[in-house]
C-alpha cells in the first residue's frame, strides 16, 4: 500500500493496487497547475485510492472540458485529477506521495509544449502528445 499527503497534511490518502502507468507531462496545462516544468503522475485504478482524510479540504478545478483537478483548499497542493471519459481512473500526483512507488515513469509526453529553457536529460522514450 502507498500513503500520499498534501503538504499541510490535511488531506492524505492511500492506493491499496498496483500503478498502471507513470509519466511526466510537460504539457501547458500541467506546468500553470504544478507551477514546475513537468508534471509527475500516476495512472491508478479507482478503485484502489481512497481519500483517508480532509476530503471535506480538497476543492476542484476544472482545467479543461470534462478533466477536474483536486487540490488541497489550504495548501494548495494539487493531489488527483477525474476526467469525464475515463471515469474508472484516478490520476495521482507523484510528488504527493509519502511512498516509493515500484513504478517509476516510464515517458515524457506533451514535448511540444516543452519550453525551451528545459532539456530532457534522461533515456526514457519522448512524445510530442501524449
Ligand atoms: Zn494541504
Ligand atoms: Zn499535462
Amino acid at each position: 500500500m502507498l500513503s500520499g499527503s498534501c503538504h499541510c497534511q490535511r488531506v492524505k490518502y492511500e492506493v491499496t493496487g498496483p500503478i498502471q502507468s507513470a509519466q511526466h507531462c510537460h504539457c501547458h496545462t500541467c506546468r500553470k497547475i504544478h507551477g514546475t516544468v513537468f508534471g509527475s503522475s500516476a495512472v491508478v485504478d479507482g478503485t484502489v485510492f481512497r481519500v483517508t482524510e480532509g476530503q471535506d479540504h480538497l476543492v476542484e478545478y476544472e482545467s479543461s472540458p470534462g478533466k477536474r483537478r483536486y487540490f488541497c483548499s489550504t495548501c494548495h497542493s494539487p493531489i488527483y485529477a477525474l476526467q469525464a471519459d475515463e471515469p474508472e481512473i484516478v490520476v495521482l500526483r507523484l510528488g504527493t506521495l509519502d511512498d516509493e512507488p515500484d513504478q517509476k515513469p516510464s515517458r515524457h509526453i506533451w514535448l511540444s509544449d516543452k519550453p525551451a529553457w528545459y532539456e530532457v536529460k534522461d533515456a526514457l522514450p519522448q512524445h510530442e502528445t501524449n
